[in-house]
């Protein structure tokens, strides 16, 4: 563990990497510990259209690949591996890797983001990777003029089921209200797409087949009847859950994962700073998970600089 860092960042998403920029134009020493399959959701994302500055739809992959060559090439070191543990209980914190490597700084910034949510039935266990998937852009192919369901009402969910429309013969949402919650674009796109079909009110009760995925059983939650349909692939679109089982012990977290923040960018541990969608259930944008890794950067220059960034607690307290 030769070298302490300024600012070590962990997670290479948009948050991540903006921080890294604004790190090291702030002059700081920056290590992104990103890990094994860096760059976050975007990864998984094809059209991207609400991202400004590209006129036209930029992908998700590339748009990463331009913030880590940016942040790259102003000077941020990169290390792509996962983190499973992390000290942050005295200066400097340490944190080790799947690796065994081992790295410490000044003050952190856990950008980690989130991963997709399951249904969590027990048969959905069984059909993983066999018919069941949280990624289009990744399996969608292997439904090629196939059947398929997607599982949910959002932004994610209607980006999936577009997606597929153009690889599958159906794909049949099925959200368990009658009102989707995705933004009007999406919806409107997806409703506009002949091969997409719609199923409401219902939730999943089971996935059915033998070694392969080729059924599902639903209930409506008006009428509580079950029906089953013939399916070759379900893709569960339900959210997601942010990916800070690591920091257990270490940080206040609240009862679902996310990280407790004592102000936009500060963690219940000074010097430890959290940005995007590791603490972020509202907005979950690429843009706002760029804004906030902007301001976490801002914030632990700030804290190196000896002075503590405000908490909105300490605010509240002053104005008194
Ligand atoms: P989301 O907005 O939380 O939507 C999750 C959907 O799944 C909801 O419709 C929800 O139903 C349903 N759901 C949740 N748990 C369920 C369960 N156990 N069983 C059945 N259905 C369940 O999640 P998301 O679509 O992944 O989006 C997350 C964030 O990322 C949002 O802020 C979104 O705007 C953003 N995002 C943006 C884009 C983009 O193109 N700009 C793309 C993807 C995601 P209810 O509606 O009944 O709650």
């Amino acid at each position: 563990m030769a070298k302490t860092y300024d600012i070590l960042i962990i997670g290479a998403g948009p948050a991540g990497l903006t921080a890294a920029i604004y790190g090291v134009r702030a002059g700081r020493s920056v290590l992104v510990v990103g890990g094994k399959t860096p760059g976050g959701q975007l990864m998984l994302t094809t059209d991207v259209e609400d991202y400004p500055g590209f006129v036209d739809a930029v992908q998700g992959p590339e748009l990463v690949q331009r913030m880590r060559g940016q942040a790259s090439r102003l000077g941020a070191e990169f290390f792509d591996d996962n983190v499973t543990k992390v000290g942050f209980k005295k200066s400097p914190f340490t944190l080790e890797t799947d690796e065994k490597k081992k790295f410490s700084a000044k003050s952190v910034i856990i950008a980690v983001g989130s991963a997709y949510k399951w249904l969590g039935i027990p048969s959905e266990l069984k059909f993983k990777g066999n018919g069941i998937s949280t990624c289009a852009v990744c399996d969608g192919y292997f439904f090629k003029n196939k059947d398929v369901v997607v599982i949910g009402g959002g932004d994610t969910a209607m980006r999936e089921a577009l997606f597929l429309s153009k690889i599958c013969k159906t794909v049949t949402v099925i959200h368990r209200r009658d009102v989707l919650r995705a933004q009007a674009v999406l919806q409107e796109r997806a409703k506009a797409t002949k091969n997409i079909k719609w199923i409401w009110n219902s939730e999943v009760l089971e996935f059915l087949g033998d070694k392969k995925l080729s059924g599902i059983k639903i209930k409506n939650t008006k009428t509580h009847q079950t029906s089953t349909l013939k399916i070759d692939g379900a893709f569960v679109a339900i959210g997601h859950e942010p990916s800070t089982g690591f920091l257990k012990g270490q940080l206040e977290l609240d009862s679902k994962g996310y990280i407790t923040m004592r102000s936009q960018t500060e963690t219940s541990v000074p010097g430890v700073f959290a940005a995007g969608d590791v603490k972020d259930f509202r907005y979950q944008q690429a843009v706002t998970a760029a804004g906030f890794g902007c301001m976490a950067a801002m914030d632990a220059d700030n804290y190196l600089h000896g002075f503590r960034a405000v908490s909105e607690a300490a605010r509240k307290k002053q104005k008194k």
